[in-house]
C-alpha cells in the first residue's frame, strides 16, 4: 500500500526526521489558510498524487508552458492561484502513464533554500536477506539515469535486521554522503532514524528524493531536511497498523484491484486480451507464460486463492470481463483443496449470471474432476473444456482468433 508525501512526512516527523513544515489541503480555501499559518514569504505547492516526477510533470488541460506539479510561491496570492490551477487538473509524470492522475489534493509547504540535494532509500533486499541503504550525493534528479550512467555515485549500505542498526552503518552514510562536521552527524542520527520508522511500520520501500542541506543564515545552521519522500507498506503486515491503514486512498488505485480485494482476490490488471483465472499465484505465472508461448497476451494476472467458491468465481469473471481488451478467458484450476465439481458449479453459474459474451476455455484437474467435467458439458453453455495447459492455451487462442 502506498500513501501520499505529507502523510510519509508526518509518519517520518514522529521519528525525530528533520522536514519542511507543510499542512494538506483539499480546496483553494484551505491552501489559502495553510499558506497564512506558514511562515513564508517562499511557499511550495504540492501535487499528492501517488506517483513521481511531478516537478517535470504537465497538466493536460493547462497549456504545454503551464507549470508542472510542483510550484514555488513567492506570495499567499501566487498559492491561490496555483492551488486554483492544479486542483481537479491531470496531472501526466513520467510515472502515471499517458492517461495522468487527477489531482485531488495539496501540500502547501515552507519554500526551503537549498544548498545541495541527495538521494536516501531505504528498502528490503531479497538477494542478501537484509535491509539496504542507498544513498548518493546526487540527489534531486533521475536516480535511475544515475544508476546507469555514474554507479560509482550510489552507495549501498546493508543491514542484518537480526542485528539492527549500527553506528557504522550510519558513518557508512554520512562517509557516501560526504558529509562533515555537524552535518556528517546529522546524517548519521537520520540514518538511525529512519532505520526505526522503517521497521516500526512494516515499510518495504521508503525514498526520500531529495533529502536537502539546507543554507546555513545566522540564525539557523545548515540543516538535513526531507523535502520529498514516497513511502509503501508490505500488505501482509498491515494488520498490525490501522492507523497506516486508514491513510489508504483509494481514488488512487486501480478501480478493479479495489474490487477484486474486497473478495481476496489477488488481481493485476495487464494489457494483454486473454483473462485468466487460476487457483495458485505459480500457477497463475504459468498460465500467463503459455499464453504468451502460444503468441497471444494475457489481460491479467488473477489468482483466486485456495477457497475458490462461487461467489469469488462470479466477482472474478466480472472483474476480467470489466476489461473492454478482454476477448477470451482461460480458466485453469487445480483442484486440491476444492474439489472440481464445486469449482464447475460455480464457474457454470457465474458464467450464466454474467451473461458470458467471449470464448471460455476450462481446464480442471484433481479431486472430482470427471464430475466436474460432466458439469460443465452438461452446462448448456459453450464451454470449451481443456485436457491440460499446453492445450488450454492452444485451444483460447484458437478460439480467439476464429472469433477476430
Ligand atoms: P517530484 O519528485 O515528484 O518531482 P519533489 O518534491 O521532489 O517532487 O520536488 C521536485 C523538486 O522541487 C525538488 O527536487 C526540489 O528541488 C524542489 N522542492 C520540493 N519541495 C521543496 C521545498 N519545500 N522547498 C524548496 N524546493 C523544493
Ligand atoms: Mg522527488
Amino acid at each position: 500500500m502506498n500513501i501520499h508525501e505529507y502523510q510519509a512526512k508526518e509518519l517520518l516527523a514522529k521519528y525525530g526526521v528533520g522536514i519542511s513544515a507543510g499542512i494538506p489541503a483539499l480546496t483553494v480555501e484551505e491552501a489559502v489558510a495553510a499558506a497564512k499559518q506558514l511562515p513564508g514569504p517562499l511557499y511550495v505547492v504540492k501535487a499528492q498524487i501517488h506517483a513521481g516526477g511531478r516537478g517535470k510533470g504537465k497538466f493536460k488541460e493547462l497549456g504545454p508552458d503551464a507549470k508542472g506539479g510542483v510550484r514555488l510561491a513567492k506570495s499567499v496570492e501566487e498559492v491561490e492561484a496555483f492551488a486554483k490551477e492544479m486542483l481537479g487538473n491531470t496531472l501526466v509524470t513520467i510515472q502515471t502513464g499517458d492517461a495522468g492522475k487527477q489531482v485531488n489534493r495539496l501540500y502547501v509547504t515552507d519554500g526551503v533554500d537549498i544548498d545541495k540535494e541527495y538521494y536516501f532509500s531505504m528498502l528490503v533486499d531479497r538477494k542478501t536477506g537484509r535491509v539496504a541503504m542507498i544513498v548518493s550525493t546526487e540527489g534531486g534528479m533521475d536516480i535511475e539515469e544515475v544508476a546507469h550512467s555514474t554507479p560509482e555515485k550510489i552507495t549501498t549500505v546493508t543491514i542484518d535486521p537480526a542485528e539492527g542498526f549500527k553506528p557504522h552503518h550510519g558513518r557508512a552514510v554520512a562517509f557516501a554522503l560526504k558529509l562533515t562536521g555537524d552535518l556528517n552527524k546529522q546524517a548519521q542520527k537520520l540514518s538511525k532514524q529512519i532505520y526505526e520508522a522503517f521497521i516500526a511500520m512494516d515499510c518495504d520501500m521508503l525514498e526520500i528524493n531529495p533529502l536537502v542541506e539546507s543554507k546555513a543564515s545566522d540564525s539557523k545552521p545548515a540543516e538535513l531536511l526531507v523535502l520529498d519522500t514516497k513511502m509503501s507498506f508490505d500488505s501482509n503486515a498491515l494488520f498490525r497498523h490501522p492507523d497506516i491503514f486508514a491513510l489508504r486512498d483509494e481514488t488512487e488505485e486501480d478501480p478493479a484491484e479495489i474490487e477484486a480485494s474486497k473478495y481476496d482476490l489477488a488481481y493485476i490488471k495487464l494489457d494483454g486480451d486473454i483473462g485468466c483465472m487460476v487457483n495458485g499465484a505459480g500457477l497463475a505465472m504459468a498460465t500467463m507464460d503459455i499464453i504468451k508461448l502460444n503468441g497471444m497476451f494475457p489481460a491479467n494476472f488473477l489468482d483466486v486463492g485456495g477457497g475458490a467458491t462461487t461467489e469469488k468465481v462470479t466477482a472474478a469473471f466480472k472483474i476480467i470481463l470489466a476489461d473492454p481488451n478482454v476477448k477470451g478467458i482461460l480458466v485453469n484450476i487445480f483442484g486440491g483443496i476444492m474439489r472440481c465439481d464445486v469449482i464447475a458449479e460455480g464457474i457454470v453459474a457465474a458464467a450464466k449470471d454474467v451473461n458470458l459474451s467471449v470464448p471460455l476455455v476450462v481446464r480442471l484437474e484433481g479431486t472430482n474432476v470427471e464430475k466436474g467435467k460432466e458439469i460443465l458439458g452438461n452446462s448448456g453453455l459453450a464451454i470449451v473444456p481443456a485436457n491440460d495447459l499446453g492445450d488450454a492455451a492452444k485451444k483460447i487462442v484458437a478460439e480467439v482468433q476464429k472469433v477476430a
